[in-house]
């Protein structure tokens, strides 16, 4: 269990990484090669690995596919109960039979630790164009506000979710009610059968979401998620440590005392850092923007630069020695290079040999999605 790991783990300098699973088989491939070099790095392997889920269940099919493999790579690895495996469960546009069929996918492959989420509202006329295999199904914590169509192309096992997609939209009046909030999920799965079984997570936000009317009532419904039985919280990223911090305070000031653990999002490019923290409206610290603006136009020098950045992050979060804040959740967006690089910078991974060097590498991990 994430927080079971978390607090027996040796150093506060751990990881959790975040994936979203790739639309194409050959994208599955390619990922579960990185994710296997990323779990098997000598000095210090993830604590977990997290797969994100498309809003209103679009991607669930693909998802539970990525999670099942990645318990069989962790198997494989002799990794099993040192490696976890996160689902993230989103529940606004989502029928109970979908959730419970997710629920119970998981108890079959061993999976306890879920990231319950409410998900966004999908604009209705984004939310179901036909499905087909070149429609987009990924998530990316990053714009927290993500409407995914689907993109049901196999079913797994006896999961159709094309066909339940279209009975969900039928009955979607019906159930709509039954699930609003984050906090709604977390009851929902503590008050099953056995649902004590699970570990649950769910989302804090350094900068408050966009729906909340104040800071304070985002943290005092944060505070009621825990109470309603999670156990550890991850949070959206954010690229101000001494918000980050002061955050943390405020949280920790209103009882909620599980582990934190904090996103982070290495900036791969300009223009998609500019769209992301348009989107999440999340504060950024003069200093970066004027880092960035002199080599906005140089890919390679900006990669560079959010590698260093997260680095320096990371070493600051763990000299603020806060109280059960411990580790740090990379979203990846199922790019190796960076995170391993960041490892390096740290200590966390050895050096890679030459020829297999964060140069080298970067043909071998494009995006996947
Ligand atoms: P909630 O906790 O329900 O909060 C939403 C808003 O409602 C907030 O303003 C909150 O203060 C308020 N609120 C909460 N409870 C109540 C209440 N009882 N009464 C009144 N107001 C309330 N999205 C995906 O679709 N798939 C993913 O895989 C995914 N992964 C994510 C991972 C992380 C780490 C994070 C931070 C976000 C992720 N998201 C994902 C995005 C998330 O679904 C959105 O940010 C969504 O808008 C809010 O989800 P939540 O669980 O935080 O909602």
């Amino acid at each position: 269990l994430i927080p079971t790991t978390v607090s027996s783990h040796p150093s506060r300098a751990f990881h959790t990484f975040e994936f979203f699973p790739p639309r194409t088989p050959q994208g599955l491939l390619n990922l579960l090669d990185r994710i296997h070099r990323l779990i098997s790095a000598p000095l210090c392997p993830p604590v977990g690995i997290n797969v994100t889920w498309g809003a209103g269940g679009s991607t669930m099919v693909k998802s539970l596919e990525l999670a099942e493999e990645i318990v069989k790579l962790v198997k494989e690895d002799g990794r099993e109960g040192r490696v976890e495996v996160v689902l993230h469960l989103t529940c606004t546009n989502m029928r109970r039979g979908l959730l419970d069929q997710a629920l119970k996918k998981c108890r079959q492959l061993g999976i306890q630790n879920i990231l319950a989420l409410r998900g966004d509202p999908p604009r209705k006329e984004e939310y179901r164009p036909a499905p087909g295999p070149n429609t987009t199904s990924s998530f990316s914590t990053s714009t927290g506000n993500s409407n995914q169509p689907p993109a049901p192309s196999k079913t797994l096992d006896d999961l159709d979710p094309a066909d339940m997609l279209n009975e969900q939209n039928d009955q979607e009046d019906e159930d709509e009610d039954e699930f609003t909030y984050a906090e709604d999920l977390v009851r929902y799965i503590r008050n099953q059968e056995g649902g004590e079984w699970f570990c649950i997570g769910v989302a804090g936000y350094p900068t408050p979401h966009l729906d909340s009317p104040t800071p304070e009532s985002d943290i005092h419904f944060l505070a009621q998620k825990i109470n309603a039985g999670a156990d550890f919280i991850i949070t959206q990223l954010f690229y101000d440590v001494d918000g980050f911090v002061e955050w943390v305070g405020r949280v920790r000031g209103a009882g909620v005392d599980v582990p934190i653990i904090p996103g982070l999002m290495p900036i791969q490019n300009y223009a998609s850092f500019r769209r992301l923290i348009n989107l999440c409206k999340c504060p950024v610290p003069k200093q970066i923007i004027d880092d960035l603006d002199p080599i906005k136009s140089d890919d390679a020098a900006v990669k560079r630069y959010g590698i260093t950045l997260a680095t320096k992050m990371i070493q600051r979060l763990l000299d603020a020695d806060l109280p059960n804040v411990r580790g740090v959740h990379f979203c990846t967006l199922n790019l190796e290079k960076s995170v391993r690089t960041i490892m390096e910078n740290l200590g966390w991974v050895q050096q890679q040999h030459p020829q297999h060097s964060a140069g080298s590498m970067e043909g071998e991990v494009g995006h996947t999605g």
